[in-house]
């Protein structure tokens, strides 16, 4: 019976001229002459500064400019990964206030975000990585973070089907667990904030490309677009894996390169992994989505460029490292692979705050690691602009400090984990 109405049923929305789809998000409007701020980027850090400029700080003469479509840069490709278990004090500090915007942010924007506080779990296979454990779980520890090192007998209640031998090449000998860590739904996230900020009177403008910029002096004061010129007092690049290029249009060097990373997905399974689970030894990361799917990712791959095309040899390395964690994954069918551009700094941490231009501000450098990130940056970089101060938490990220070499290393923090 379904069968046959279904068409019926599809027909009559498809012929019916009034029938009006379902919009979160306004159509986009006709660009206006001049803003006070422009936001070149609608991915999820786009997405959070717009609504903290107009919901906390009311500034609400801002437009988004998003060359695709919205969140469709690295914001729709991640493994959504949130957590704060890095290295440095700074941070620590920072991604602790991402994660804490995280765990009330589906109430706060009446959104569901799906988040999912389940614990990150990180194996050791070396005695090398069990001594870089505990600095970092002390360091947590210090910060207020939740954070340990356990052993064998741990890993193996948290995580009761893993292969303790790891196929005989990298037997785990204890491991990082991080209650905090957990997952949200990142087009959920980035869909949230567009709803409230447009709801607030920001535009979002898709399919406008930034294709240059007028200065006059030390200050911006046109961007130019593919739909024309716009008048902007302040101009926030959050442009993801193209930031080095976008920044480039505007005078700006930064000391960006992109790199693919790639992620799979496979086919659902019953639930079997109930923490995220992350190997830096064997560069692989499974967590099985609400959907019993398992997201398996790794390192970036290992040459610089701006595609995002899937390789074979990246499947297969994905693939062995699932296997050797989990043998009965060997004849599950992989459904989808993916890749994304992303913006690596030689110290793999963010840039945020000022640029050598007046009004030209970065929210830069996400590399691998920066959706979990989205809330803290875009509420932070709307600060900066509403205020014209940098906050504290934010000065150790700033452009300069490449210069000063005084650098915040977090590559043994995000290698595989993100
Ligand atoms: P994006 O979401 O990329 O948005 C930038 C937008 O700018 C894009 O939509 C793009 O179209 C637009 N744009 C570019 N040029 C122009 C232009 N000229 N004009 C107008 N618009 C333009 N991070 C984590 O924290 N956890 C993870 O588990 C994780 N996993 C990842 C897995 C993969 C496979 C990838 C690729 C990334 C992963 N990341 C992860 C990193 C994370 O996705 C990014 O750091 C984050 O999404 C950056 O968000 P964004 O808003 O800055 O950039």
């Amino acid at each position: 019976m379904i069968e046959v109405l279904m068409p019926f049923s599809m027909l009559k929305y498809g012929i019916r001229s009034k029938h009006r789809p379902f919009l979160d998000i306004p159509p986009t409007p006709d660009l206006k002459k001049s803003y006070d701020v422009v936001i070149i980027g609608g991915g999820g850090h786009g997405l959070a500064a717009a609504y903290y400029l107009a919901n906390t700080h009311g500034i609400t003469n801002v437009a988004i400019l998003e060359k695709g479509y919205l969140a469709g840069g690295n914001t729709a490709r991640n493994t959504t990964t949130v957590r704060s278990n890095y290295m440095t004090a700074a941070s620590i500090s920072f991604y602790k206030e991402a994660l804490s915007l995280f765990e009330t942010m589906s109430h706060d924007l009446g959104f569901n975000i799906m988040f999912s506080q389940r614990g990150q779990l990180t194996l050791a296979h070396s005695d090398a990585t069990m001594r870089s454990f505990h600095l970092r779980a002390e360091m947590g520890k210090h910060m207020g973070t939740r954070i340990e090192v356990v052993d064998t007998h741990t890993v193996k209640d948290l995580c009761p089907h893993l292969n303790m031998d790891v196929g005989g090449h990298h037997e785990v000998l204890g491991g990082l667990w991080h209650a905090d860590g957990g997952t949200a739904r990142h087009d959920a996230v980035a869909w949230g904030y567009a709803k409230r900020a447009s709801e607030k009177g920001v535009e979002i403008h898709q399919r406008t490309e930034v294709t240059g910029f007028k200065a006059s002096g030390d200050k911006v004061t046109h961007v130019n677009t593919n739909r024309g010129q716009i008048k902007a007092g302040h101009i926030l690049q959050a442009a993801g894996g193209l930031n080095g290029q976008i920044a480039e249009l505007a005078g700006v060097r930064l000391p960006i390169r992109c790199f693919p990373l790639q992620a799979m997905v496979t086919q659902p399974l019953k639930p079997f992994l109930n923490t995220l689970l992350s190997s830096a030894n064997m560069h692989t990361y499974l967590v099985q989505s609400s959907r019993g799917e398992v997201v398996i990712g790794g390192g970036s791959d290992p040459y610089q460029l701006a595609s995002t095309r899937s390789t074979f040899d990246q499947k297969e390395h994905l693939a062995e490292g699932a296997v050797h964690l989990f043998p009965f994954l060997h004849n599950v069918k992989v459904l989808r692979q993916w890749a994304g551009i992303t913006d690596m700094t030689p110290d793999y941490s963010p840039i945020m705050g000022s640029s050598p231009l007046q009004n030209y501000w970065l929210d830069c450098g996400w590399g691998t690691w920066g959706f979990k990130a989205t809330p803290a940056s875009g509420k932070r970089m709307a600060e900066i602009i509403a205020t014209g101060r940098v906050p504290d938490i934010l000065k150790p990220f700033s452009l300069e400090r490449f210069e000063k070499f005084e650098l915040l290393n977090e590559m043994g923090a995000t290698a595989a984990s993100h």
